[in-house]
């Protein structure tokens, strides 16, 4: 019985950069279980990547087309293209966000207007915008699938203008899965663990929260790509089609401790 519904349905993978992307590990589940899954990528350098991972899946139906979030003009110019060649959109993984470094490495209060903006449209506004324009072709409704971190609730150190930004892309979350229930469509967050990736090694404390979670989670040990991927898929199975507008977390339990 295919109980996750997934195959040959086309699912957008946005924010593969390398193969420790979490967006990657959720791509490869995806390849596996036979969807079409179209990736976009900001710089060139990450297309390659992504080409070069694909080596190994040369029987599927991908595709990789370019996707600046930064930019409506980039988001249009994807989606139209990813319409046209594959019609209906039945899934979205948005795993994108970026803060200028010195806003998390300086105290929170010095937060400059320019970086708190920058920090919101990368990583919490892209969400609103991403699924703006795939709203057109998501006919058949769907599941969209945000990655959220615990900093959106708590205060984590060296976390700053991102956590911030991640609160309001937990928000945004809730409101789309309001306004887009009607239509079929889903839109959920995972707040992952802490995984060593491109992105988190702008976190200057991670190390320190690596250790921490391994100390303090009720399983004892970090999360890995692996579990947050499998979370990912059932978030946009047929498994999951009775939820909408939560945070899940896959964290070891982390975010349960005091
Ligand atoms: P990553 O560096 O592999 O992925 C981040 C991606 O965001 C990259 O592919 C990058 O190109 C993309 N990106 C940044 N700015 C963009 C723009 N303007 N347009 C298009 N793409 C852009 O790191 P990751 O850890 O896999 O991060 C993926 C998501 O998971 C992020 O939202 C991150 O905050 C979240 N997350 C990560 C962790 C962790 O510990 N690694 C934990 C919880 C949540």
């Amino acid at each position: 019985m295919d109980l996750l519904q997934i195959k040959d349905k086309t699912i957008v993978v946005m924010g593969v950069a390398n193969e420790r992307s979490i967006a990657w590990g959720i791509a490869k589940k995806l390849l596996e279980v036979g969807a079409n899954v179209i990736f976009t990528y900001r710089k060139e350098r990450s297309k390659s990547k992504i080409e070069k991972l694909l080596a190994d899946y040369t029987e599927h139906t991908t595709a990789t087309i370019e996707c600046d979030v930064n930019s409506d003009q980039s988001i249009a110019k994807a989606f139209t293209q990813i319409g046209e060649q594959f019609g209906t959109i039945h899934g979205i993984v948005h795993s994108v966000a970026f803060a200028h470094a010195e806003d998390l490495k300086n105290r929170f209060v010095e937060t400059t207007r320019e970086g708190y903006a920058f920090a919101q449209d990368t990583s919490a506004y892209s969400l609103v915008a991403v699924a703006k324009a795939a709203l057109p072709y998501m006919t058949e409704g769907g599941s969209i699938v945000t990655m959220s971190y615990l900093g959106a609730q708590r205060v984590l150190d060296g976390y700053n203008v991102m956590g911030v930004a991640k609160a309001a892309l937990e928000a945004a979350m809730r409101y789309l899965a309001a306004d887009l229930g009607a239509e079929g469509i889903r839109v959920n967050a995972i707040s992952a663990g802490a995984i060593r990736t491109l992105a988190a090694k702008g976190v200057p404390s991670f190390n320190t929260i690596l250790h921490k979670i391994e100390e303090t989670a009720p399983l004892k040990r970090n999360t890995n790509q692996e579990e947050v991927a499998d979370m990912t898929l059932v978030m946009l199975s047929h498994l999951s089609r009775g939820v909408t507008g939560e945070t899940i977390y896959i964290d070891s339990g982390y975010n349960i401790m005091g």
